[in-house]
């Protein structure tokens, strides 16, 4: 879609963009159902890069405690805990610019993915930045999709990375394409941009061939010690709107409710899934951040009458 479309869109009164994001959810979805997925740093603090949102970047002191790569039986530990919790998805982030073929730590990387894919769920990972030999490699190894956030438009980005550019995110986006691995591409909102921001990194999404097979859409989470620190929460009905655009322009992505829920009411969070939103993130952790309990969250899809997306295997 063009920005122009995705603007006429999310300027029209909020129930209208609503009533017709919700049209096009049900069109695709089961609209009772909503997907538990869950995140594990595997290894945690230390990157090199300054991405201005992160707990995790060296530059900035935020007290998170770096830790190495964890060992296979602990990833497998965690992913059957999740597994157990209902997760049908597991994802697993790494705290580095990037990774390459050759390294002993993709090696160990891609044992984890091997043992992991066994247990029946899909398995999405993220990485930061790899090639095509590094994405064939985590494909055979039985990776599903790959998240490699664009996070916000093309222009805002240089605003909040210095260390890498939009174009080597497209590049990286590009070569999993290529390997046949799903993409997992969103963004963060909260950070200082404009509502337009938000739309342009809507319209690069939107215009992806294939389409992301996910979109998480993450509220900021400001984290003590970087830029972002004190960036005030995002407005709940600027929300709403995007996650009906995003349900509207890529219809059968999984729009995903991602980081930043602890901050939201749980009217606004029933909002956010009425408007298309139709997967949770789970579990008390986001990587370094905080996440709403997992007892809190069974009980509010059970107070909505919205229903877990079963396992398909085990
Ligand atoms: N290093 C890899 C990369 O940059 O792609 C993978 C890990 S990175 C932590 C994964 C994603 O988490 C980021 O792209 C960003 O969208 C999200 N994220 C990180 N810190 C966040 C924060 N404080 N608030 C909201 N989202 C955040
Ligand atoms: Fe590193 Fe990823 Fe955090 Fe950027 S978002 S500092 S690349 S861990």
């Amino acid at each position: 879609m063009k920005l122009g479309e995705l603007e006429a869109l999310y300027h029209q009164p909020l129930f209208d963009v609503i009533s017709q994001s919700r049209a096009v959810h049900l069109q695709h979805w089961r609209g009772e159902e909503v997907q538990r997925c869950s995140l594990l740093s595997i290894k945690t603090g230390g990157c090199s890069e300054d991405c201005a949102y992160c707990a995790q970047s060296a530059r900035y002191s935020t007290g998170i405690e770096r830790e190495d790569l964890l060992s296979l039986d602990d990833v497998m530990a965690a992913a059957q805990r999740a597994r157990s919790q209902g997760a049908t998805r597991f994802c697993m982030g790494a705290a580095w610019r990037g990774v390459r073929d050759g390294s002993e730590k993709f090696e160990r990387v891609l044992e984890i993915v091997r043992e992991v894919s066994q247990l029946g769920m899909e398995v999405c990972v993220t990485l930061g930045e790899i090639g095509s030999v590094e994405a064939r490699k985590l494909k055979a190894a039985g990776v599903t999709a790959y998240n490699h956030n664009l996070d916000t438009s093309p222009e805002f980005y240089p605003e909040i990375v210095s260390t890498h550019t939009f174009q080597d995110r497209l590049d990286t986006i590009a070569a999993v394409q290529e390997s046949g691995m799903s993409v997992c591409c969103g963004g963060i909102i909260g950070m200082g941009e404009t509502e337009t921001d938000r739309l342009r990194m809507l319209e690069v999404l939107s215009n992806f061939d294939p389409p992301p097979e996910s979109v998480p859409i993450n509220c900021l989470m400001p984290m003590p010690g970087t830029p972002l620190a004190e960036q005030a929460p995002v407005d709940i009905f600027e929300l709403v709107r995007l996650i009906a655009v995003t349900r509207i322009a890529l219809p059968k992505a999984r729009v995903r409710l991602a980081a930043g829920r602890t901050r939201l009411s749980r009217e606004g969070q029933a909002l956010c899934f009425f408007a298309g939103a139709n997967s949770i993130f789970y579990g008390d952790k986001l990587l370094t951040a905080k996440n709403p309990a997992a007892d809190v969250d069974v009980t509010l899809l059970r107070e909505l009458g919205l229903q877990p997306q079963r396992a398909t295997a085990s």
